[in-house]
């Protein structure tokens, strides 16, 4: 087992593409643990788009990292030691856990520390994705936010991803017509020929629009997006009247250093009456055991299938985050840092 804790912490804040001198890379003695806490190994780090926000200190959901704090991150980890009988040596954790090799943690904060039940249907990556952030975005910003009626059609942007791709899915179980906006002829195959989706659109032909057009024969009722840009204008154009969009992302201007203009189809939340809502998943934590036990159930009942896209070694995390800005990933971007190293409890 290693000996030190390797540590990225923020140097500065990206303009732009993230580049690795952003991020300086330490080592100091393994953490103590005070009372109440345990020390994890990390083993799997999630990298997410809202990495990139929480680098900057623009106004935000939660408060920005600070430069020279070890990187905020979602990971999946082991309890190595425990001064906190819910999370005993050996279980499987995952948590706001850092971009480094061990975590002393509490179990509170605004994304808690949570335990993996032993016996899932499912590896510690696909948990990762499908019980957690990810998963439950999907969960609520479609159901909750989306409220999509059975023959509806719904449209979902960056639908190769960890979020629209399960999207989707979930469109299709609670009967509507579910339809793809990706990046590449692969992922629009993945997403209609594997996941069930009715039809996916490659944003980069340049006659997508017109395929929008038409696969969405009755227009669009709900729209879970994902990307915001030219993809959000053209899906506002086409929505039906009394439409949602529930605006879960808008990770194509999270790299951009001039102002963003706003979309040019607003006026269509007018003229057809749309809802647009726009929501941070913690928003529905209290009720997160109640998208798990859905998820857990589809997945088990091959309804919902997933992808990660994974990385080899914590060292590789500040260039495969760019993945998500390239469309690099398909299914959940995870950096796998090391194996559990005791039995699982
Ligand atoms: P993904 O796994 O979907 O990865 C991002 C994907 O976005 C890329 O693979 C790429 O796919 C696509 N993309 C990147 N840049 C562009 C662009 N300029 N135009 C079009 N597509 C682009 O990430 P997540 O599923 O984790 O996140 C998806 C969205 O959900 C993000 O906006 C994120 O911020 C948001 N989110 C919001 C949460 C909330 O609580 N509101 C919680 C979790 C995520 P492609 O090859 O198709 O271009």
């Amino acid at each position: 087992m290693a000996t030190l804790n390797r540590r990225f912490l923020l140097a500065s804040r990206p303009t732009g593409r993230i580049d690795p001198e952003h991020f300086r890379l330490v080592e100091s003695e393994i953490p103590e643990i005070g009372p109440g806490e345990v020390l994890v190994r990390n083993c799997y780090l999630s990298l997410d788009p809202t990495n990139r926000i929480w680098m900057t200190d623009r106004k935000q959901y939660m408060p920005p990292v600070q430069i020279g704090d070890v990187m905020r991150g979602g990971a999946a980890g082991q309890v190595i030691r425990s001064n906190n009988p819910a999370f005993p040596v050996g279980a499987i954790v995952q948590g706001l856990l850092g971009w480094q090799d061990y975590a002393a943690i509490g179990a509170g904060g605004e994304i808690p520390l949570v335990r993996l039940p032993k016996g899932l249907p499912m590896s510690i990556p696909t948990a990762m994705g499908l019980l957690n952030i990810t998963g439950f975005s999907a969960y609520f910003g479609l159901l909750d936010v989306g409220t999509p009626k059975a023959g509806e059609t719904v449209v979902v942007s960056a639908a190769a991803g960890a979020v629209g791709s399960i999207v989707g899915q979930i469109a299709k179980i609670k009967g509507c017509r579910a339809v793809g906006i990706a990046g590449t002829p692969e992922k629009c195959a993945w997403i209609k020929d594997e996941l069930g989706f009715d039809a996916a659109i490659n944003y980069r032909d340049a006659d997508w629009q017109q395929q929008l057009k038409a696969a969405c024969p009755d227009g669009i009722d709900v729209n879970f997006e994902n990307v915001g840009g030219a993809i959000l204008d053209e899906v506002l154009w086409r929505m039906n009247m009394r439409g949602r969009v529930s605006l879960c992302g808008l990770i194509s201007s999270y790299n951009a250093t001039d102002p963003v203009p706003g979309p040019y189809n607003f006026s269509m939340i007018l003229m057809k009456r749309l809802r647009v809502e726009g929501f941070i998943v913690t928003d529905f934590a209290p009720r997160f055991r109640e998208a798990a036990a859905e998820l857990v159930k589809w997945y088990a009942e091959g309804k919902i299938k997933y992808r990660e896209t994974i990385v080899e070694g914590l060292e590789n995390a500040p260039v495969a985050i760019n993945q998500l800005f390239d469309g690099g990933n398909t299914g959940k971007l995870i950096v796998k840092i090391a194996d559990p190293p005791l039995p699982v409890v």
